[in-house]
Parts: C-alpha cells; structure tokens; sequence
C-alpha cells in the first residue's frame, strides 16, 4: 500500500473527490481501487498504479479462532507481525508493531532477541490496523454477523514505540481522526519499556490515549537482569515520570507485569511491587509469560511461565495490599501471537 501520491493524482479532480478516496479507504477498507465505482475507469486504474492498496501478508488462525495474527512484508522486504484479539464483548484489538526489531533486548522478549531493524513509517503502523479492518469486512460475510470493525488499538507488537516517537504518535492522531479511522484516544494504549524523555512529552501532548509501563520487577538489580534499559532509566526515575504524567493528565497508568517463574514470582517479590505501586492511579496488569521460541543462544528459552498456584499467591498478597490489579487474558499462544512472541522470519 502506498498512499503517498494520493493528493497529487487527485489534484485536477473536484476537492471532493478526495475526500471519497479518504472514505473509501478508511472507511469503506477497499483493498482495490477498483472497488471505487464512483470514480472513473481511467482514474481507478491511474491510482491502482500510483497508489496501490494491496498489502502483502501471510495470516495465522487461533484454534479457538479469537486470534488472528498477520505477517506483514514491507517494501524493503522486511516483515513485521501484528495481531487482531476478537474480544467477546465485541472489542476488536489490534496489537500493532512500531518497529521491525527492538534494540532493547528484554532478555524475556522473542523480539528483543532478534535485534533491531528500522523504525516504522506511520503509514507502516495503520496499514496494520486497514489490513484488519478489511479481515473483518469479509469475516463479516462469512459467519453474517454485525458489521466489525478494529474498535481497539494497543502499540504492544514489536518495538519500543516511545523510541520512535514522531511517527508512532503521528499514527495515533491519524487513527483518532474523525476522517480517517475515527478511533476514540481512549481505546488506543501505548506501551513502553520507560523511555523518559518519551513520557515527559506524552505528558504534554493532551492526549487521552492509555500509558503503561512495562515494569516486570519491583527493584532494579532484578529489573536490570532483565530489561537492560533499567540501566539507563531505573525504576526511580521512571515513576516519577509516569507521577508526572498523571499529575498532568490525571489519567490511570498500567504496569505490566510478566510472571517468570522462579525470577519475579516470589512473595517478596509480590510485597515489593505492593508497596511501590501504591499511589493513586497506579494500577497492575498482570501476565502470564509466554514460552518464546528459543534462539539458540544465550538466555533463549531457560524462562517459564509462573505455576498458577504461585500466580494465586502472588495476587493474594496484592489483593491484601489494596493493589488495583487485572490478570490479562492469554490470546493467540498457539499462534506465537501472545505478547513477546513476535519474531522477524527472514
Ligand atoms: N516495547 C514495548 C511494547 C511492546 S512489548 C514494551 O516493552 O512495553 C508489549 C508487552 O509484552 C510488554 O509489556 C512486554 O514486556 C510484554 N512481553 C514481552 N515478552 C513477553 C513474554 N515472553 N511473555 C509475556 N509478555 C511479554
Ligand atoms: Fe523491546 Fe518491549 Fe520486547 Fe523489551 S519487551 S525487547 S522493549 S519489544
């Protein structure tokens, strides 16, 4: 897909004329200009070849089919995934890459692992959420339900998006837009390892979109072990970041936390994370890790997810603190779609 030149093929045509492509794209989800009949054969085929709609991606089913997860090929060839979770609510998800790779190397982290590419264009990161969309579209005819559409979007594929700042949030506002995807802010959640500088600035874009924080350890010697970028922001100067944040948005804040057996699970650990997420506003999404495929080297594959019995202890002594907490639920792990399961394939 490559809308680029959208403007210019149009700009003999009535202005309205544009704004039926703008429509037929982000609303309608046609995937080929043939499809816009109000527009003439010659025009249809003119943008067909200046700006093509296809997009190039091979699609992976859940068994419970709630999850669908999509392997998407750049123009430069390279691949990112991301995946849409059918809530049964209604909520349609869709989990979207900022980044092909992460340079922060979670040690915990199938992404981290594979090292870091580029950055996303924020045309790459919406062409994510119209690839789903138009899923929809046609799953809509298979089973004649209700009209779908992507209700939901989360910056939690690949990448670190507050390290690709300009075009992630440049996508947020394209995906808000009435014209466009019309995406309530506050169905759109972004989330960071705790890069600083990022949540200073998030702070002042007066925003409604959702923070959270991937913590995963409650002090930074254990912090540290497994996201290197600890070193850089440990854990004191991120809250107060995210204090500041809330201070000037007055908006929740989540805290992710992914349960690894025998590293992060321990009662003291569970006693630590209370007392420092005690604060107004602060509330805890707890995860269960998901096996990462093993690379064959270095940490690769010795993690595992907590047993439940652990898990229960650990949000007794949570619940017994007051934390505000939630347990999220495991979506697409038969597909390597689960969080921290995306993987560059090439
Ligand atoms: N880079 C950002 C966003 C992408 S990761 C961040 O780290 O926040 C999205 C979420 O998945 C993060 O909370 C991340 O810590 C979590 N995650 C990474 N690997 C995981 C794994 N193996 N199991 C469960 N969650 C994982
Ligand atoms: Fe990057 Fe997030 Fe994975 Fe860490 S958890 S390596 S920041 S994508």
């Amino acid at each position: 897909m490559d809308l680029n030149n959208l403007e210019k093929v149009l700009e003999d045509e009535p202005r309205y004329r544009l704004k039926q492509a703008r429509k037929a794209v982000f609303k309608n989800f046609i995937s080929d200009w043939s499809e816009a009949i109000f527009f003439t054969k010659d025009l249809r085929e003119k943008l067909n070849k200046e700006c093509p709609l296809g997009i190039k991606a091979d699609v992976l089913v859940s068994k419970r089919e709630d999850s669908v997860k999509a392997r998407i090929t750049l123009k430069d060839n390279l691949q990112i995934e991301s995946v849409l979770m059918k809530h049964l609510d209604g909520r349609n998800t869709v989990c979207v890459s900022s980044q092909v790779g992460c340079p922060l190397g979670c040690l915990f982290c199938a992404t981290g692992r594979m090292g870091f590419k580029r950055n996303l264009t924020s045309d790459e990161i919406i062409e994510q959420v119209i690839f789903f969309n138009r899923w929809l579209k046609i799953d809509r005819h298979r089973v004649s339900i209700q009209a779908q559409r992507v209700t939901n979007v989360t910056y939690m594929g690949m990448g670190e998006p507050f390290l690709n700042y300009d075009n992630v949030l440049r996508a947020i506002r394209i995906l808000n837009d009435k014209e466009y995807f019309d995406i309530g802010a506050r169905l759109i959640s972004v989330s960071t390892a705790g890069i600083i500088e990022a949540i200073k600035k998030f702070s002042e874009e007066g925003l409604q979109v959702n923070l959270a924080i991937s913590l995963h350890a409650p002090n930074d010697k254990l912090r540290k072990s497994l996201m290197p970028i600890d070193k850089k922001y440990p854990l004191e100067a991120v809250l107060k970041a995210v204090d500041g944040y809330i201070k000037k948005t007055n908006r929740q804040v989540m805290f992710e936390y992914v349960f690894i057996k025998g590293v992060n699970d321990s009662d003291e650990c569970a006693r630590e994370l209370a007392k420092l997420v005690k604060k107004p506003l602060y509330y805890v999404n707890l995860i269960l890790y998901n096996a990462t495929p093993s690379a064959g080297s270095g940490q690769a594959g010795i993690f595992k997810p907590s047993t439940s019995e652990r898990v229960e202890k650990f949000k007794a002594i949570l619940k017994k603190n007051k934390i505000v907490f939630s347990q999220r639920y495991r979506f697409g792990d038969d597909i390597q779609a689960a969080c921290g399961q995306f993987v560059i394939h090439r």
